[in-house]
């Protein structure tokens, strides 16, 4: 496995983001937040986009309704967050391919002053 690179968010009094809980690497930021998203076994806050993550190889996505997820894993301690939406149905409103759903209690969050829950 090669090296991994990390992204880092400007920690400023400016600025918010997401972390991940387990190694406080920077995960999120809230304008790539869309939504709260609630359905049987997913739940969690729907994001455009995330960084310092990967997937694992697409043999090993899975069906979950009409839905075709993959799990989303931390760059750095390789903590499950949670899911990437690889395929949804067309008429699925609640979220597009492409998006991640990350697990609230898999995060903390910088709040321009501390580090929180
Ligand atoms: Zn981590």
């Amino acid at each position: 496995m090669g090296r991994v690179y990390l992204t880092y968010f400007d920690q400023t009094p400016d600025t918010q983001f997401y972390l991940c809980r387990a190694c406080q690497v920077h995960i999120a930021l809230p304008q790539e937040f869309v939504d709260i998203f609630i359905d049987n076994e997913l739940a969690g806050g729907v994001f455009r986009n995330v960084a310092n993550v990967h997937t694992l190889s697409p043999e090993q996505d899975r069906r979950v309704g009409d839905r075709t997820l993959s799990d989303v894993y931390c760059n750095s301690c390789g903590n499950l967050l949670g899911v990437k939406f690889i395929e949804v149905a067309s008429d699925d409103e609640a979220v597009t391919a492409g998006y991640f759903l990350l697990r609230r209690e898999k995060l903390k969050k910088w709040n321009g002053q501390e580090i929180v829950d």
